[in-house]
């Protein structure tokens, strides 16, 4: 099972990293299923999505674009908001979930 990195962007927004690919948040279906879109959506006209649920990692379709390792390290670096990068903490993950809905 792969969990989701989320952390906030400059305007408020949610956005999240996997893979290397960076997503915005799309919409939450009834089932509190997160849709993610590819930030590449339109710079590159990559259709890629990503599903999460709980911060779990469900479907990740076929991308387009690059994924750019570096340029996500920075943002990393400088956003100072991703805790607990490679360790599964659901308790975190729960209460981020809880907050948003
Ligand atoms: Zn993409």
């Amino acid at each position: 099972m792969a969990t989701l990195e989320e952390t906030d962007t400059s305007k408020g927004n949610s956005s999240s990293i996997y893979d290397g690919y960076q997503y915005r948040k799309h919409r939450i279906n009834k089932d509190n299923v997160i849709s993610w879109l590819c930030l590449k959506e339109r710079t590159e006209n990559c259709r890629g999505t990503l599903k999460s649920k709980n911060g779990i990692v469900l479907n990740v379709s076929n991308h387009v674009c690059k994924p750019d390792i570096a340029e996500i390290e920075v943002k990393k670096r400088m956003s100072g908001k991703i805790k607990n990068r490679g360790q599964r903490n659901t308790q975190y993950l729960s209460r981020r979930n809880a907050a948003i809905i």
